[in-house]
C-alpha cells in the first residue's frame, strides 16, 4: 500500500479510515499513518480532528459557481488546534481558511458566494469546531466564531437583548460575518455587525494568539474586521448587545416612481423614523416595469404600538396599496427562515446564485439604479430580490468597511435566485462585473461579499483606496508568508 494519499483519494473521500500522520515535502501530499517517508513532516496532537475524506463539502459554497477541494479539513477541538495548524500550514507552505459552516440543518456551507472562503488544495478549517457562547449577559456576549447570528439572538432573547445588528439572515457564522462586515436593517443606527463588536481573539498567520481591540493591538483589530480573513483567523469575540423590543410594527409602503420613494427614504432616514429601516426594488405585478417597497419597522413594548398615522404621516406612498402588521420582535429577526425553506422546496437554493452588493452614494444612486433595472430582468432576479436603501455611511466606523464618500450611502443588493432552468450564470456573472465597474465609476464601493469575476489586485487597490498600503502592511506583518485566506485573492 503506498503510504501517501493521491489527490484523487483524498477528494473521493476513499479514505475514511486512513489516519493521516502528516504532511510530505517530497510527494506534496498528505501521508498515511505508519509511513516510513523521511520527508514527513508530522501532525501536531489536535483536541480535534484532521481529516481528508468527505471534503467535497468544502469545495464549494452558496454561490455554486466556484468548485475546488481543500486537501484536508481541521475541526478543531480548540484554539490551540488553530494555532498548531497554522504554524503547520506555514512551515510547510500550506493554505489555509475558516469556513463558516453556516445555514441550517445538514445544508451547512460558505455562505459567501464566489470561493472567498474556499482553500483550494489547502486546509480548511470547520467554524463549527468552534460554536460555544462563552458568557452572555444583557449588555454583551462572548461567542466562538461558528456561534450564527440565529444561535446567539436566541440566546440574547433569553436575557431580553439581542445583538443590534442583525444580518436578514441569521444562519450566517459570527466570524464570517466580522470577516466581511454584516449589514442589515438597523445599519441607520448601529452601523454593521463590526462595529458592534469590541474585542476579538485572532490567531494570526505567524500562529501567534492576539486579543485586539480599539485600546490593544488596534491595528489588528481594523485589519481583522472586514479583513475577509486576510491577517488572522478570529477565534472569539466580544459582541455588544442591547435591549430587546418586545414587538414589532412592520410597515410596507409602496411606490411606482423611484424619485418619491428615494426622497421618501431620505426623509424617514433623516427623521430617524423607524428602528429598522430596508427597502426594495421588484418587478412590478404586470410586468411593465419596477415598483419599490419602503420598509419601516417599529420596535415597541408589547401591547402598545406607536400611533400609525402619526408614525406615517408625511410620506408620498400609494397608501392603498400599504401593508402594516405586527409581530413579536423574535418572529421579526427571523423572518427569512420560511422563505428559506420555500426557495430549498423550489429547487433554487443550489442552483447558480451570482449575488453583487455594492454602497452608492446617495447622489449617484438613482442614476446607477435606473441603469442597473434597465438591465435586468424578472429571470435575473428569479425568486431573489434587490434590496435597495439608504444609511448614513458615518455609522460605519471599521476602517476596512470601504464607503461611498457621501454622508448618505445606499446599499444595492442583488439577491439573485434564479430559476433552475433560469438565465446563464456566466451571463450573470458579465453582468456583476458591468453593475460593479458603472457602480465604481460612480463612486460606489463593493462590498466582500458577492460574485465579481476577474477582480485584480488593481481592482483591489482601488476598492481599498487610502486604506490598501496600511492593509498590505498588515498582511505582511501578520502573514508573511501569505498562508491565509486565498478565496479573497486581495493580494494576488
Ligand atoms: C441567504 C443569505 C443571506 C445573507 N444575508 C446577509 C445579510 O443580511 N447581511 C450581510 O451582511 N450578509 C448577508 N449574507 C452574506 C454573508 O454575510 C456572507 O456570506 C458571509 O461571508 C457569512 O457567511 P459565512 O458565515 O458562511 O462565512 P464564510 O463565507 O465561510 O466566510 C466569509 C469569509 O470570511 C472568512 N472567515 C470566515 N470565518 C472567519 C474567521 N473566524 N476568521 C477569519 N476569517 C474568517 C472566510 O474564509 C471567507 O473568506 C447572506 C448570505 C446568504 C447566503
Amino acid at each position: 500500500m503506498s503510504n501517501t494519499l493521491s489527490r484523487r483519494q483524498a477528494l473521493r473521500g476513499a479514505t475514511a479510515s486512513v489516519l493521516v500522520a502528516g504532511w510530505s515535502i517530497s510527494t506534496q501530499s498528505w501521508a498515511v499513518a505508519g509511513t516510513t517517508d523521511p520527508d514527513l513532516v508530522e501532525l501536531p496532537s489536535l483536541d480535534g480532528t484532521l481529516e481528508t475524506e468527505a471534503v467535497s463539502g468544502f469545495g464549494h459554497d452558496f454561490g455554486r459557481m466556484v468548485d475546488s477541494d481543500p486537501w484536508a479539513v481541521l475541526r478543531p477541538g480548540s484554539v490551540d488546534d488553530i494555532v498548531k495548524m497554522i504554524d503547520y500550514a506555514r512551515s510547510n507552505g500550506l493554505h489555509i481558511a475558516m469556513n463558516g459552516r453556516s445555514g441550517t440543518g445538514d445544508d451547512l456551507e460558505s455562505h459567501s458566494s464566489f470561493g472567498q472562503a474556499l482553500v483550494p488544495g489547502g486546509i480548511s478549517i470547520d467554524a463549527r469546531g468552534l460554536s460555544r457562547i462563552i458568557s452572555i449577559d444583557s449588555d454583551s456576549a462572548v461567542v466562538e466564531p461558528g456561534v450564527t447570528w440565529a444561535t446567539l439572538t436566541e440566546a440574547a432573547l433569553e436575557v431580553g437583548a439581542t445583538p443590534p445588528a442583525l444580518t436578514d439572515y441569521l444562519h450566517l457564522s459570527i466570524g464570517g460575518t466580522l470577516s466581511i462586515g454584516g449589514v442589515g436593517s438597523t445599519v441607520h443606527r448601529y452601523g454593521f455587525q463590526v462595529d458592534t463588536v469590541t474585542s476579538v481573539d485572532v490567531v494570526t498567520g505567524e500562529g501567534e494568539l492576539v486579543t485586539a481591540s480599539p485600546t490593544q493591538s488596534s491595528d489588528l483589530f481594523e485589519a481583522v474586521l472586514s479583513g475577509g480573513g486576510q491577517c488572522g483567523v478570529i477565534v472569539r469575540a466580544t459582541v455588544d448587545l442591547v435591549p430587546a423590543p418586545d414587538e414589532v410594527l412592520v410597515c410596507s409602503l409602496v411606490y411606482d416612481d423611484l424619485d418619491v420613494y428615494m426622497a421618501d427614504q431620505e426623509k424617514a432616514l433623516e427623521e430617524g423614523r423607524f428602528d429598522a429601516q430596508a427597502g426594495e426594488a421588484g418587478p412590478s405585478p404586470d410586468g411593465s416595469g419596477w415598483v419599490y417597497k419602503l420598509e419601516g419597522i417599529a420596535f415597541h413594548p408589547a401591547g402598545s404600538p406607536p400611533d400609525q398615522d402619526e408614525l406615517l404621516s408625511g410620506f408620498n406612498d400609494d397608501r392603498s396599496s400599504a401593508e402594516i402588521v405586527g409581530m413579536p420582535y423574535r418572529d421579526y429577526a427571523f423572518r427569512l427562515d420560511a422563505f428559506e425553506s420555500e426557495l430549498k422546496e423550489g429547487g433554487f437554493w443550489t442552483q447558480p446564485k451570482p449575488w453583487l452588493s455594492m454602497f452608492m452614494p446617495a447622489s449617484s444612486t438613482k442614476q446607477f439604479l435606473e441603469e442597473a433595472l434597465a438591465d435586468l430582468t424578472q429571470d435575473d432576479l428569479g425568486a431573489g430580490f434587490l434590496l435597495c436603501y439608504p444609511y448614513h455611511t458615518g455609522k460605519s466606523t471599521r476602517p476596512l468597511v470601504m464607503q461611498p464618500g457621501e454622508p448618505v450611502g445606499y446599499l444595492f443588493d442583488l439577491l439573485r435566485f434564479p430559476a433552475p432552468d433560469g438565465p446563464d450564470s456566466g451571463r450573470m456573472l458579465e453582468q456583476n462585473r458591468r453593475l460593479h465597474d458603472r457602480g465604481v465609476e460612480l463612486g460606489g464601493k463593493r462590498y466582500l461579499v458577492g460574485a465579481v469575476p476577474e477582480m485584480t489586485v488593481e481592482d483591489w487597490q482601488e476598492h481599498f483606496g487610502n486604506r490598501w498600503t496600511t492593509f498590505r502592511e498588515q498582511k505582511e506583518r501578520h502573514d508573511p508568508d501569505g498562508i491565509l485566506t486565498p478565496g479573497q485573492a486581495f493580494f494576488g
